[in-house]
């Protein structure tokens, strides 16, 4: 299993590297943080752009964690794969061809995140456009979908993860940072989702999740992460699951080039 952690925005140098830092301690084995944001509000935080890319590559070079970050439009694909190590689809692109067909004709690892009122079916063609267009190294995300309820952000819906085990040999990991929206269930919910099978998670973090420019609801503090990855290991191991070492990623990376 693969843990991807970092912040929903790369907000200054500082914070990106502290993060990083926080998160690897934690056994992490993946840095997030998005450069370009999709917010529902043109007037919320946008991200820094290429700026933040430059940043999340410092904090791989200081952490030697990979960077995963967002991919808006195909225009930006060439811009970003200079500094990513795996390109993010968004939930609200998941569905955006022209994006879709320009990951797929990348050589990056894809992150496709399911629509928030995408069924299964939804995805899994989605996942077919980047893999028909040669990419074949593409691994799903259940981030949660829009229903009548109004406690959490979203719902988490666990049974994608052997639904989608079962029809696709394509990793699936599960967010459970959107998926829930506050911090409190994020744990829980992620414990679950390694019960269920997911071949990983991504989780949002922050050390001041009170002043994040986007998502601190949600977002865990490194301690409450570090707590979570510890139960998370539990879980897996109870399952027959192991957390990826940090020696089989590395083979595991210079097997994909
Ligand atoms: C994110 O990962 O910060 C994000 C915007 O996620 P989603 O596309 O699932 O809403
Ligand atoms: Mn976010």
């Amino acid at each position: 299993m693969v843990l991807i952690a970092g912040p929903c925005s790369v907000e200054s140098r500082q914070q990106i590297l502290d993060i990083a830092q926080a998160v690897r301690a934690s056994g992490a084995h993946l840095l997030r943080g998005g450069a370009f944001k999709p917010r529902t509000s043109p007037y919320s935080f946008q991200g820094l752009g290429e700026q933040g890319l430059e940043y999340l590559a410092e904090a791989r070079a200081k952490t030697g964690l990979g960077v995963v970050t967002e991919v808006m439009a195909p225009e930006q694909v060439p811009l970003v794969s200079q500094y990513a190590d795996m390109l993010q689809v968004g939930a609200r692109n998941m569905q955006n061809y022209a994006l879709l067909h320009a990951v797929g004709e990348s050589q990056l690892p894809v992150l496709l995140k399911r629509g928030m009122s995408a069924s299964m079916d939804e995805l899994l063609m989605a996942a077919e456009y980047v893999l028909s267009h040669g990419n074949r190294k593409v691994v799903l995300c259940e981030r949660g979908i829009r229903t009548f309820e109004t406690a959490t952000r979203n719902t988490t819906d666990i049974n994608a993860i052997p639904v989608l085990k079962s029809l696709t040999h394509l990793p699936v990991i599960l967010d459970p940072s959107h998926s829930t929206g506050h911090w409190e269930y994020v744990n829980a919910v992620a414990r679950a989702a390694v019960a269920a099978g997911a071949d990983g998670l991504i989780v949002e973090v922050h050390t001041r999740p009170q002043e994040a420019l986007s998502d601190g609801g949600q977002s865990l503090k490194p301690e409450r992460f570090a707590e979570m990855v510890g139960q998370v290991r539990a879980v897996a191991e109870a399952v027959g699951r192991k957390l990826l070492s940090d020696e089989a990623l590395v083979l595991k990376e210079k097997a994909l080039r």
